[in-house]
């Protein structure tokens, strides 16, 4: 039986262990197994690279709820995703990837550190969509790369890069839909990659603290973006409302 069925079936127990990293947004736990590991949202929202800390309530919860819909929604188009099972409300189960060290954004329309490299009036509609890569790296303030320095520095194969490219397109498909239908617009993301035994999978998490988010009739900001601009709106409201929109339902 492969690792997802016999932890759904539940025949195997999964223990939480040590505390083997703590980022700004989640706290990875080592398990009893040493192909899985658990991850546990943070009430943490940072901004200007973890300079400003404020906790929030409930953001643990709805960030771990809202991942997990939305990489079921994705492994349902045969994407394959780290997730296991959910845990506790704040808590998932996840396969143990070797990381990528990039940060892949696909951009839908021009937000953010795009505007501040290129002449393009903010809010205009990207088509095709944009992507870019960023170097995962704090000290270096993630440089944005291109695929001759993922490859020659063996960050990634050509052959994995590649289908990641495919992999991006396709998610961004799925989700630019999936909010669509609930009027809202998918502007921007920033998703994280994995290996598992040579296969790639799709790690980290999707949440509203690494997309950008947009009422489609009004172009209000649902994001984190409320969050890192101070914009007078309750961030935590916010979310819920994209997650109940969406059909991912929390009280
Ligand atoms: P930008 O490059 O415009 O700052 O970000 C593009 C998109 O990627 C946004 O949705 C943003 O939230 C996400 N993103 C970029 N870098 C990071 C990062 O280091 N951490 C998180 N959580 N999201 C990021």
């Amino acid at each position: 039986m492969n690792l997802i069925l016999k932890i759904k079936s539940n025949k195997m127990k999964i223990k939480k262990k040590n505390k083997i990293y703590q980022g700004k947004s989640k706290i990875i736990y080592s398990t009893n197994n040493s192909d899985v590991l658990i991850l546990k949202f943070k009430k943490d929202m940072s901004r200007l690279n973890g300079k400003y800390i404020k906790k929030f309530d409930n953001k643990d919860i709805i960030n771990n709820k809202f991942n997990y819909y939305i990489m079921n929604k994705i492994s349902s188009f045969n994407i394959k995703t780290h997730i296991l099972s959910l845990l506790s409300d704040n808590q998932v189960i996840v396969k143990k990837l070797k990381m990528i060290p990039i940060e892949f954004v696909v951009r839908n329309y021009a937000y953010g550190s795009l505007l501040k490299r290129f002449l393009i009036k903010e809010r205009s509609f990207i088509n095709p969509p944009i992507l870019e890569f960023f170097f995962k790296n704090d000290g270096l303030k993630d440089p944005m790369i291109n695929e001759y320095h993922c490859i020659s520095f063996n960050l990634i194969s050509e052959n994995h890069i590649k289908k990641i490219k495919k992999i991006l397109y396709k998610i961004n498909n799925i989700l630019k839909d999936i909010f669509y239908k609930a009027e809202l617009i998918l502007v921007d993301f920033k998703l994280e990659f994995g290996l598992f035994n040579g296969d790639l999978f799709l790690g980290d998490e999707f949440s509203l603290d690494n997309s950008r988010v947009w009422d489609k009739n009004s172009f209000k900001k649902m994001d984190k973006d409320i969050f890192r601009e101070q914009l007078n709106e309750n961030v935590i409201e916010s979310y819920k409302e994209v997650a109940n929109r969406i059909g991912c339902l929390i009280d």
